[in-house]
């Protein structure tokens, strides 16, 4: 592939995909690069349907490959939440400390056996040679009581993956792309790429 647009304007989404799928398409450019695309609201009740409608629309008014990403932290002590509102779990436009500062409470008084979380990627690649191509990661974890460390974005501070004892944001870009949802979905699209090419 000669360009794939990231369906995205999250500034981690688009540096950590960027990474994972070099190689894969001689450049990447994401809707940084296009200001001018507007993306739908995210509406839709799965990741599935919301990662597809962002490569939609990129796909559509670009006419190159477009790959969406929806994602979202599903903590088990609140049944699920914040999934796939997560973005916006402290209100429309949040910031993530805001974010993590409002999960940190509704978890207050929640043992650390109790804390398990995961988190949770869709990719879906439209416009490449055959059909819509949608795969998932998932990294199974748990939530800590403060925040730690300074890399990443989103909930990494207060994510610990399974079988580690420093968070997302305490580890560098590559370890984090080692465990993380976002890098087993994307090593799933390369497979899944490269059984097609
Ligand atoms: P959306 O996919 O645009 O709905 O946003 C997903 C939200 O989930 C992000 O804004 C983050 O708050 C959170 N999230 C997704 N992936 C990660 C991650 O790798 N680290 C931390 N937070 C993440």
């Amino acid at each position: 592939m000669d360009l794939i647009v990231l369906a995205t304007r999250n500034e981690g989404k688009a540096r950590e995909l960027a990474s994972l799928l070099h190689g894969l398409a001689r450049r990447v450019e994401s809707l940084r690069d296009h200001p001018e695309i507007e993306l739908p609201s995210e509406t839709g009740s799965t990741y599935r349907e919301n990662a597809l409608a962002k490569a939609r629309a990129a796909h559509d008014a670009l006419g190159v490959p477009a790959l969406g990403d929806d994602s979202g932290l599903e903590v088990d002590a609140l049944r699920g939440a914040p999934g796939l509102h997560s973005a916006r779990f402290a209100g429309p436009g949040a910031s993530d400390r805001a974010n993590i500062e409002r999960l940190l409470r509704a978890l207050e008084g929640v043992p650390a056996a109790q804390r398990t979380a995961r988190f949770r990627c869709v990719l879906a690649l439209v416009g490449a040679r055959r059909g819509p191509i949608v795969v998932e990661g998932v990294c199974e974890g748990r939530i800590l009581a403060e925040p730690r460390g300074g890399a990443g974005f989103g909930y990494d501070p207060v994510f610990v993956p399974e079988g580690e004892s420093k968070a997302f944001a305490e580890l560098m870009g590559d370890q984090k792309d080692l465990l993380s949802h976002r890098g087993r979905a994307a090593r799933a699209l390369r497979d899944a790429i490269e059984s097609d090419y």
